[in-house]
């Protein structure tokens, strides 16, 4: 077990679950079979458990089994700028106040993009709730996130637990999907359903092409 310790260490360069650099794995629980060794490891950070195999034969770790974050997988459509702010907060759930910081500017960048850059956060939110661009529930949800805070009135505030970061983290991944996956969509989805109904047309006429379709119309 202890060979997997270091095998384990050399390359698990970040926790799965909370993303923290160089994580101190703790063994518990293992498996010694004919052909493979398994462990169970904790990271004493977040006690997330990842599992790792190691083949007797080679002594090498054969891999890592563990629970990919996928909920926070940033979607190709959001605009460059905002997916990076969003990966990196993502990145930094393990320094909680970091996280939330990152997690406002992926959302100062997708309202930027969609028009809204002046103001504080908030009073933009407000708007584009005003503007029917979001609903009124997403401006309420800002708000609950914490977004409707002014930057600088930070005085007495406790700071943001792992637990608010995880909040605002679903918040901005919700934003960025209703701003810019969703509209993404829906318009090939109407593409999609607009080429079948040209292709169910074609089939009407006896396979005729697009181009006699036209002529026909012409007549
Ligand atoms: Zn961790």
């Amino acid at each position: 077990m202890v060979q997997d310790r270091r095998l384990l260490g050399m390359e698990l360069k970040r926790c799965p679950h909370c993303g923290i650099e160089n994580p101190n794995m703790v063994n518990t629980a293992g498996f010694k079979g004919n052909d493979r060794t398994w462990g169970t490891y904790a990271c004493s950070q977040c006690d997330g458990i990842v599992l790792a195999c190691t083949r007797q034969l080679f002594d090498q770790l054969a891999g890592f089994y563990h629970q990919q974050p996928q909920e926070y997988a940033a979607d190709a459509s959001f605009p460059p700028r905002a997916k990076a702010f969003f990966e990196q907060a993502v990145q930094s759930l393990n320094a909680p106040a970091g996280a939330v910081m990152l997690a406002s500017s992926a959302v100062a960048a997708m309202l930027k993009e969609v028009g809204y850059s002046e103001g504080s956060l908030y009073s933009r939110i407000e708007q584009a709730a005003d503007d029917k661009v979001i609903s009124d529930d997403m401006a309420l949800w800002a708000s609950w996130v914490g977004l409707d805070k002014d930057e600088d009135d930070d005085e007495g505030d406790e700071l943001p637990t792992t637990e608010d970061a995880h909040r605002m983290l679903d918040f901005v991944k919700m934003l960025g999907e209703w701003l810019f996956v969703f509209p993404e969509k829906v318009k090939r989805g109407i593409q999609t359903a607009s080429d079948e109904e040209d292709d169910s047309a074609l089939d009407n006429h006896g396979g005729k092409g697009r181009a006699s379709l036209l002529s026909d119309g012409l007549d």
